[in-house]
């Protein structure tokens, strides 16, 4: 078994790490601070060429692989989680059009991330941990459908030329009366609330959208009609590697930070770090951090594979989130008084880390997955 990287995957790593601390580091606080959308970062990450990554060359992305959009992910989320998001959404956003988008929806679409943003819309103010019960709804009519419904927690919505929406085609049929379409934001019905006030990830943007007798083409419909559901879940297989990698990011900084501080503050006459309380914190954010790198690293390595991995993705998501979380709260109490200031960067992971736990499917959900999995039903 081999687990080291190949040239292209290290070569982007390389450059994810240096514009994390060169680019993301000096500014993350004032971003979080001021909880608005770091168009700068944003636009110096596309120029390098860190966007759009697994978007196919032709339609000028990078055309990489799962595994090296979770290795970038981390380097970015080691910087800021918020920022990271903010540079990769978009690699979700394109997920159903490689998946399933035609060659006119592919060109038209890819080609708006390319030098802008999308967004992927399922969750509705009252199903989102249960996605088959979305209310939106996709009626037909003689030229294509007649969208109605409300979306909420829309990340990047502010900024995004279109949406990829999941809506009902035929409500008697439960999820699989789910389907996916492709909708214009500058569309008439079209409504963008303003941004959701957050507690972590404050750089980057969520909101509710709204649909008000959007009429569609027949072209806007994302595969087939009826398949919407499925399309999102193997949306989900691919892109949860990204949002757990995010967590290693997270995880890997509580680390780097209690380590620095541990061996430089003194308390009864010794650094911090050989009082054995403090030291197995250490041992124990190194030995979760690891472990959820090598989990990501699988999950996304199966994707490039052609393997099926919900299973894994679910593993990796929940087991990196979680030791985000654990960690970022750990490194805060490594940091004793001084964590609890905003002064000081341990805080900010404790919030940016605990919505690793919730979206792209909670934490619970990850574990009902697994079960399923598991037990095969
Ligand atoms: C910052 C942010 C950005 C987001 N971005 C997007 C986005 O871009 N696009 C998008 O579509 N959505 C997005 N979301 C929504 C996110 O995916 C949902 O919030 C998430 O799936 C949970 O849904 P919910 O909030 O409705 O919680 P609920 O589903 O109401 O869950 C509430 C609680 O009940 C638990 N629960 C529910 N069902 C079960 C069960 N069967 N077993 C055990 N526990 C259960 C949940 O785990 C949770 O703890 C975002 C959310 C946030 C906060």
């Amino acid at each position: 078994m081999d687990f080291t990287l190949n040239a292209d995957e290290r070569e982007i790593q390389s450059l994810a790490r240096d514009f994390a601390r060169r680019e993301i580091v000096p500014v993350a606080a004032e971003y979080d601070e001021r909880a608005v959308f770091p168009h700068a970062v944003v636009e110096k990450a596309r120029n390098l060429q860190l966007m759009n990554l697994g978007v196919p060359v032709e339609y000028e992305g990078s055309g990489l692989g799962a595994l090296a959009i979770a290795v970038v992910a981390e380097e970015l989320a080691w910087g800021c989680a918020g920022i990271a998001a903010c540079i990769l959404l978009n690699d979700l956003v394109a997920l159903p059009l490689l998946l399933t988008g035609t060659s006119g929806q592919r060109a038209k679409y890819l080609s708006l991330l390319a030098d802008g943003f999308g967004s992927y819309a399922l969750t509705e103010p009252d199903a989102g941990s249960d996605a088959a019960a979305i209310g939106s709804l996709a009626a037909r009519t003689a030229g294509g459908y007649r969208l109605t419904g409300r979306k909420t927690w829309i990340s990047h919505a502010p900024e995004a030329t279109f949406f990829v929406v999941f809506a009902k085609t035929d409500p008697a049929a439960g999820s699989r009366g789910i389907s996916a379409f492709l909708v214009d934001r500058d569309l008439p019905g079209v409504s963008v609330a303003k941004p959701l006030p957050k507690t972590g990830q404050r750089a980057s943007s969520a909101a509710e959208v709204t649909f008000t007798d959007v009429l569609l083409p027949r072209e806007a419909l994302l595969g087939a009609e009826g398949e919407g559901f499925t399309l999102a879940m193997r949306v989900f297989d691919r892109s949860r590697p990204m949002v757990a990698a995010f967590g290693v990011g997270v995880a890997q900084r509580a680390l780097d930070e209690a380590v620095g501080y541990a061996t430089r503050r003194e308390a009864f006459g010794r650094k911090i770090k050989s009082h054995q309380g403090i030291g197995f914190k250490l041992a124990e954010m190194g030995m979760r951090a690891e472990a959820a790198r090598l989990l990501t690293h699988k999950a996304a390595w199966q994707v490039d594979a052609g393997q099926p991995n919900t299973l894994e993705a679910a593993y990796a998501k929940a087991f990196a989130a979680d030791s985000a979380m654990w960690a970022a709260i750990e490194a805060v109490q490594v940091f004793g008084g001084y964590g609890y200031s905003q002064e000081y960067p341990v805080e900010k992971l404790m919030r940016d880390a605990k919505v690793l736990q919730i979206y792209e499917g909670t934490s619970e959900i990850q574990r009902t997955i697994m079960v399923r999995q598991l037990t095969g039903g």
